[in-house]
């Protein structure tokens, strides 16, 4: 399977979450603010979104080096992007990362850790126990 193929059989599982309960709805995503200088875009609150998220900066950021196909350093706050990146397209790989590495498919909620297991990470539920592997 491709990452292409993977990414869309995510987003149909996500889709049959229930949308009556959990904290998903209720969790309100920050939305990004963007810079350009020269060539290069500016993702000034980058570091909100590990919060927000509670995963390490680091991790985020070798899963956007990826997916935007570009060099990024933390600065602060901020990660600079060096290649000029429309908004909408970071928004879109964003809300990838979320239902790959944040939301709870189970119960839908937003309180999750992700944990090493052997070879391995899984994301780990703290509301209701479900685990999955991700990669
Ligand atoms: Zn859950």
């Amino acid at each position: 399977m491709d990452e292409e193929e993977y990414l869309k059989l995510l987003e149909e599982a996500y889709k049959k979450l229930p949308q009556t309960k959990g904290s998903a709805e209720r969790f309100e995503m920050p939305q990004i603010e963007i810079a350009y200088d020269g060539n290069k875009t500016i993702w000034k609150n980058f570091q909100k979104f590990a919060e927000v998220f509670r995963r390490d900066p680091e991790f985020m950021l070798r899963y956007f080096k990826r997916e935007l196909g570009a060099p990024i350093v933390l600065d602060g706050p901020r990660a600079i992007i060096h290649k000029k990146l429309l908004p909408q397209f970071i928004q879109k790989k964003l809300e990838s990362f979320f239902r790959l590495y944040v939301v709870c498919w189970e119960c839908g909620k937003v309180d999750t850790h992700i944990i090493n297991v052997g070879g391995h990470k899984e994301l780990v539920c703290e509301a209701c126990g479900a685990t999955r592997v991700i990669r």
